[in-house]
């Protein structure tokens, strides 16, 4: 039997519809949760993501608006940007899409970012809260996996999980919501020893490597939940044919890529269908949820910062 499909984008728009009702909530006792997104420089890729949580933020009610500094931005000017949202009580939320220029030290400008409005989890102060299980601001992509589990009725506690990638973004993060949630947690990368035997132990997979279907079916446990963070644009037709060839049910995929020349994929392979319990689609399975947590957290940001009680969303 072919793996569930998790629908992200499903999940998604059932976080975003909970999160415009409270917004409304809020709104009528004068409060407008706002997010400042700073965009540094002319990154296409960059300007796409910005794009779509401004239109998300709207979408649910939020107050956003946009930064965009110019590429030969220096460490010291990003730094004077947010110290002054850090001040405007109208913003709770900050964002600093990544990456910056080379000239600029990230480190140093995502440690100017004030922890209680730093709605990408990034800051040590959140890491630390997370890793020792009090309440902060969480990374979007990890919390949106555990919604996801959540949500879709998937066990965590006492399972086994492994987590394939280990960046502070995603990886990391992922393993300890894991942890919290009293899952047995693995994470490997690049050094890691036999990866497939080690990914096979896993009642959960997750794969955040940025790999295209690099997760084959060697690697998952049959009947097992595997989470396909990655995001992978293909353009390469033999590639493209080693992932999709042969099986007609991936014809309309084909017919995309014959008209575009590109198509998303995920860490996993597709064929990892034949033997997942479970598995998240890409597009359309991490990816919504990545911004419906971000909006999540400005909510949550704002609820801290002005005082109100937080909902029990993502732990
Ligand atoms: P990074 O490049 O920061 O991390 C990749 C991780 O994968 C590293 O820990 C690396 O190991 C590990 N890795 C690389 N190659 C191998 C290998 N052959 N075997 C085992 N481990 C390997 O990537 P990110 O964490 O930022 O992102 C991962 C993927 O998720 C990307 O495709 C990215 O586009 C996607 N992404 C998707 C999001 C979404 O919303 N859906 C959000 C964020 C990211 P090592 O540390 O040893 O180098």
């Amino acid at each position: 039997m072919p793996a569930t499909v998790l629908d992200g984008i499903k999940i998604a728009n059932d976080i975003r519809s909970e999160l415009a009702a409270e917004v409304k909530i809020m709104a009528a006792a004068g409060v407008r949760p706002g997010l400042a997104v700073v965009l540094v420089g002319h990154n296409p890729a960059s300007e796409i993501y910005v794009r779509g949580k401004v239109k998300a933020c709207q979408e649910v009610g939020l107050y956003s608006e946009q930064h965009t500094p110019p590429e030969t931005s220096t460490t010291a000017e990003l730094v004077a940007l947010i110290e002054d949202l850090n001040r405007r009580e109208e913003i709770d939320g900050i964002l600093v899409q990544l990456p910056l220029p080379p000239q600029v030290d990230s480190k140093k400008v995502l440690l100017a970012v004030d922890p209680a409005k730093d709605v990408d989890g990034f800051h040590p102060m959140n890491v630390g809260l997370l890793s020792t299980q009090r309440t902060g601001l969480v990374p979007c992509t990890p919390a949106g996996i555990m919604e996801i589990l959540r949500r879709s009725h998937i066990p965590v506690a006492g399972q086994e999980a492994v987590v394939v990638g280990r960046s502070d973004i995603v990886g990391k993060p992922a393993g300890m919501l894991l942890l919290n949630a009293s899952a047995t947690v693995t994470i490997c990368h690049s050094k890691t020893r036999d990866l497939p035997a080690v990914c096979r132990r896993a009642d959960i997979l997750v794969a955040a490597i940025g790999r295209a279907g690099m997760v084959t079916r060697d690697f998952v446990k049959p009947g097992a939940t595997v989470i396909d963070v990655g995001m992978n644009k293909v353009t390469d037709p033999a590639e493209f044919e080693r992932l999709f060839g042969g099986p007609p049910q991936h014809s309309k995929r084909v017919e995309i890529f014959r008209a575009k020349g590109a198509t998303l994929i995920g860490d996993v392979h597709p064929e990892v269908a034949e033997v997942a319990g479970a598995l998240t689609p890409v597009p359309g399975g991490v990816g919504p949820l990545t911004i419906a947590m971000l909006m999540y957290n400005t909510v949550k940001a704002a609820r801290k910062c002005r005082g109100i009680r937080v909902p029990a969303l993502a732990k």
